[in-house]
């Protein structure tokens, strides 16, 4: 007997601002930060992965297209206001009807991210390109597989505490730096019948995405995120679920 993998379909979302306007950014991603995700992800033989960006109509991120994608990986920082609200209250639906999100690095002020979390989503940051230690604090968590107790990032950008998100439901990672901040990086929600991963590491003037570990930990998220295919939920009124069908 044979077994076909389902392929799971992921759409990189990036603003893709920076690679075009900045020479030290472009050095790092001359394609895009979304092509080298989406190229780390398509190495993995269940995911297929696509990408879209801002300045596409309506962001690439049409209804159709949002109804076939499982899981959305999200990377912006300079334009998040540039962003529709009628593509938001898109994508929100799609992750309350089970479409997992990832959000990257900034995105954590994203319009999306800002409307699930509910909170402020601010921090403190640094961009002094100094060492950073990324901790596994959840090693029995499937985001974790295959990764070493803990990732050297050799030059970041610093993100400090406090983050103003609500608890999350589970924590993954959990950053150092080098000038003595710590950082919740590894954050995972669960928003309606979605699942949320916030990643913090991905800051556009290092090669973070071309880090092997972190290339694992984006796949590892895609596969915790899609939908796990349970029932549709019934809202509304409704008769009762017992007795004998009606006729
Ligand atoms: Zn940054």
């Amino acid at each position: 007997m044979t077994t076909t993998t389902q392929l799971t379909r992921v759409l990189v979302w990036n603003e893709y601002r920076h690679e075009r306007n900045n020479e030290r950014v472009a050095q790092v991603y001359p394609e895009g930060i979304h092509a080298v995700i989406a190229s780390a992800l398509n190495n993995a033989p269940d995911i297929s992965a696509e990408t879209a960006t801002l300045d596409e109509p309506e962001h690439g991120l049409t209804q159709a297209r949002l109804d076939q994608t499982d899981v959305l990986l999200w990377w912006g920082h300079m334009a998040h206001d540039v962003v529709h609200d009628e593509v938001v209250e898109r994508v929100i639906q799609r992750v309350w009807a089970g479409m997992g999100l990832v959000v990257l690095h900034s995105g954590h002020f994203s319009k999306p991210f800002r409307r699930l979390m509910g909170t402020g989503c601010d921090l403190k940051w640094r961009e002094d390109g100094r060492h950073e230690r990324l901790w596994v604090v959840d090693p029995s968590h499937p985001i974790a597989g295959g990764l070493p107790e803990a990732i050297e990032l050799p030059q970041t950008e610093m993100y400090g505490e406090h983050f103003d998100i609500p608890a999350p439901d589970a924590l993954v990672f959990v950053s150092w730096f080098e000038g003595g901040e710590v950082f919740r990086s590894g954050c995972c929600f669960q928003r309606g019948s979605g699942k949320v991963f916030y990643f913090r590491p991905g800051h556009e003037t290092y090669p973070i995405y071309h880090n092997p570990m972190i290339q694992r930990i984006l796949i590892n998220a895609v596969r915790w995120a899609r939908p796990a295919g349970g029932p549709t939920p019934t809202y509304g009124h409704s008769q009762p679920a017992h007795g004998a069908p009606a006729t």
